[in-house]
């Protein structure tokens, strides 16, 4: 099973404030305490709750997870983009804030590039169907005339004088508290650890440039509205020799105007005419795998629902199939000829002034509510 997101988890969204966390998290953890909750599955939501605060509870840990999300293997829609990228949870903890908490990183290395965000926006049936599209994005990639180092062809980096390739110097200062030791980073290579005396013509001895690339993407079918894909190593290049960052493509789903869309269910109001619901009819009714026969039986009421299993969207991890719900919306012509109107005042003569309905309408709902309809 994949893990939840942590804001899931406790029904936030991802600009919750601090507050909002607390206060979800108090909410929650009351609800699901193994000691008041006897749920099966309530130890497990508890600690999955706990977990969760744990993390955006702690600015730094929130900051890491907002960047990294779970940390690697498990993110997104498994499978997707490959391999594990060799970072665990842990990891990524440790080498950010572990240790003596204001240590600096070695510039030297290796570093993972930065991750890049990309919405992309897709129709209803390409997302309930997936479909293989290519997207143009703009990014920094290693360049390809000095191969990432900035220094010119034949000329190499060197190290910096100034801190001898530590990236940062010790500066002593004489405080009324004594003598304090700090580290600062360097001002001579920026923190790089390195000097190009001759830089790369084209990035300018950055050892990037900016390229607008094409990538191609699956989108899974049967995502949804807000969903992310990862795929690997299309972010920003690594420092150092170290892996590129990922590329997480957001999904936003275009409206249908037929269908509502609900996780993997699919809403459709069928309008029906006065008589088609009194009289019964057998019609086509379009669902998102083509049209499907529904028969209305005499004296359907508007709001009646019929399901129609199976015929919603494919899960996007792959458990099953949505159904399609219809809802009859009856009809009351709003334009009616003189004869119409004629065969209306007759038809309501013989039917008298009370609606046959009323008074057992109250029995009827019970009996609609405990079969299901
Ligand atoms: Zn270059
Ligand atoms: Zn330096």
């Amino acid at each position: 099973m994949n893990k939840r997101d942590y804001y899931e988890v406790l029904g936030l969204s991802k600009g919750a404030s601090q507050d909002e966390i607390k206060k979800a998290y108090r909410k929650l953890s009351k609800q699901y305490h193994p000691d008041i909750n006897k749920e099966a599955d309530a130890d497990e939501k508890f600690k999955e709750i706990s977990e969760a605060y744990e993390v955006l509870s702690d600015e730094q840990k929130r900051a890491a997870y907002d960047q990294f999300g779970h940390a690697g293997p498990n993110q997104g829609f498994g499978g997707f983009g490959g391999s594990a990228d060799g970072f665990g949870f842990e990891d990524i903890f440790s080498s950010f804030f572990g240790g003596g908490g204001s240590r600096r990183r070695d510039p030297n290395a290796p570093r993972k590039g930065d991750d890049l965000q990309y919405s992309m926006t897709i129709e209803f049936e390409e997302a309930v169907f997936g479909k293989e599209k290519e997207i143009e994005i703009a990014k920094e990639e290693n360049c390809d005339t000095c191969n990432g180092s900035g220094a010119k062809p034949g000329t190499h980096p060197e190290t910096c004088t100034h801190c001898n390739g530590a990236g940062q110097v010790n500066i002593a200062q004489d405080t009324p508290f004594g003598r304090i030791q700090t580290k600062r980073a360097c001002h001579q290579c920026h923190g790089t650890g390195k000097m190009i005396k001759d830089k790369c013509s084209t990035c300018h001895g950055k050892g990037t440039v900016n390229k607008r690339k094409k990538i191609k993407v699956t989108i899974p079918a049967g995502v949804d509205d807000g969903q992310q894909l990862r795929v690997t190593g299309q972010g920003e290049p690594g420092k150092n020799g170290g892996p590129a960052g990922d590329l997480y493509i957001v999904f936003r789903v275009k409206q249908d105007p037929r269908f509502e869309r609900d996780g993997d269910d699919i809403y459709y109001e069928l309008p029906l005419t006065f008589a088609q619901a009194a009289l019964g009819d057998e019609i086509e009714v379009p669902t998102v795998q083509g049209k499907v026969k529904l028969k209305i039986p005499a004296g359907t009421q508007s709001q009646t629902k019929f399901r129609l299993k199976g015929k919603g969207v494919k899960n996007v991890h792959g458990y099953g199939v949505g159904d399609q719900h219809v809802i009859v919306k009856v009809i009351t012509p709003n334009k009616l000829t003189e004869k119409q109107k004629q065969l209306l005042r007759e038809f309501a003569e013989i039917s008298g002034d009370i609606p046959e309905e009323q008074g057992s309408s109250l029995f009827d709902k019970i009996k609609r509510t405990i079969k299901g309809e």
